[in-house]
């Protein structure tokens, strides 16, 4: 049995994406700057997909503007707010996406602070008061939910503070954005960011939320594209096939949730019953944790370095953390963040609309054939 339990790396692509997108390559071909006939044809298809994803969230469809997924939006959030809006310090976590994180670690023009965690990865809300209270322009930059432990965010909490302290603020909401109703007016953000191939979509597309009082400057140089600040001719297939998935995903969130959650409550009932000492990083209470993402202690045992190893030869595709670290030697900059106990072998399961209950119950008998009768003990 092949079973992929690596959803918030990426996702299957969904038929009716891949049939809408193949539509698209056939049909409309023409450059959307183009002022011919061909040209409206290819406007006017990339116009209707901003359409459609601007009022399921919310937005008008001039605050989207298309990139080429979450890193390049999340860039252009933080970029643009230090050097359009003058922003002169960020309030950030540990453990945001490297996406985030690289771009405001460093020697830069603005300061950066840190705001404290629990050992959950929760924000501490009263630090964050505390650092807001600053004569500087600051961008609050905080993940949604984290990719790695699923730990959700209270974002009203953050906006709120945001708003009464004069701050901007930016939230990643790459692994929520088709998994959650998102609402930009309910969220308060000023910036949001969208990556398609996280909900069922393409990779290489997403989208920035820009609230719209907000004046940037072109982030991309060329032509005069997404309202001028984002040059390149449009990635037309990608467009359509993010307004797809995201229509997709959205036409039954609750449901999916319902049935993700599902799988991932039986699939922790059924690992603290079989594996001695077993445990969760991240957040346990569904409320405040992203239902796609579970991320498993484990307990010391032989031959744990091949964990990932060992479920892969046995069909199962999950990751260590986030896939863009699994080539990195330096583990987890996540678990780190919270103090985690990085001894002891951990493995993240993230599942999709699509997962099974076969599909886990195949899983969990063989990490238990893994794990169990190898403990160290003592
Ligand atoms: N932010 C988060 C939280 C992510 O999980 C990812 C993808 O792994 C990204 C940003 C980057 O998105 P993309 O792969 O579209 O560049």
């Amino acid at each position: 049995m092949k079973v992929y339990l690596d959803n918030a790396a990426t996702t299957p692509m969904a038929n009716e994406v891949i049939d809408a997108m193949a539509e698209m390559m056939k049909n409309h071909f023409g450059n959307p700057s183009s002022t011919h006939a061909f040209g409206r044809d290819a406007k006017g298809v990339v116009e209707v997909a901003r359409r459609t994803i601007a009022k399921i969230i919310g937005a008008e469809p001039k605050e989207l503007i298309f990139t080429s997924g979450g890193t390049e939006a999340d860039n252009m959030a933080i970029t643009c707010a230090v050097n359009d809006l003058g922003v002169e310090r960020i309030i950030s976590s540990p453990t945001e996406h490297h996406a985030v994180g690289y771009c405001i670690e460093g020697e830069k023009d603005f300061e950066v602070a840190y705001v404290d965690l629990t050992e959950t990865g929760q924000v501490d809300y009263n630090h964050l008061a505390e650092l807001l209270k600053s004569d500087k322009k600051t961008l609050v930059s905080l993940m949604h939910a984290n990719n790695e432990i699923g730990t959700l965010l209270d974002y009203k909490k953050v906006s709120e503070l945001c708003r009464a302290n004069g701050a901007l603020f930016h939230s990643d909401t790459v692994q929520t954005m088709g998994h959650y109703k998102i609402d930009v007016t309910d969220f308060g953000a000023d910036f949001l960011t969208c990556s398609a191939h996280k909900f069922h979509g393409p990779k290489g597309i997403g989208f920035l939320f820009v609230n719209k009082n907000l004046r940037l400057k072109p982030f991309i140089l060329g032509g005069g594209q997404e309202r001028g600040l984002r040059a390149g001719t449009e990635n037309m297939s990608g467009i359509v096939g993010l307004a797809k998935a995201f229509e997709l995903a959205n036409e039954d969130v609750e449901g999916h949730q319902k049935h993700v959650q599902e799988l991932k409550s039986y699939m922790m009932d059924e690992l603290k019953a079989r594996i001695p000492d077993v445990s969760f990083h991240g957040e346990v209470d569904p409320d405040k944790s992203l239902y796609t993402v579970l991320n498993v202690c484990f307990p010391e045992f032989d031959n744990k370095s091949m964990l990932l190893f060992l479920l892969d030869l046995e069909g199962i595709a999950v990751s260590g953390g986030s896939a863009c670290n699994s080539g990195a030697s330096t583990g987890s900059h996540v678990l780190r963040g919270i103090n985690a106990n990085t001894d002891r072998p951990n493995a993240r399961f993230s599942f999709s609309r699509y997962t099974t209950k076969e599909e886990i119950d195949y899983s969990l008998d063989k990490i238990e054939e893994i794990v169990v009768g190898k403990l160290v003990k003592g």
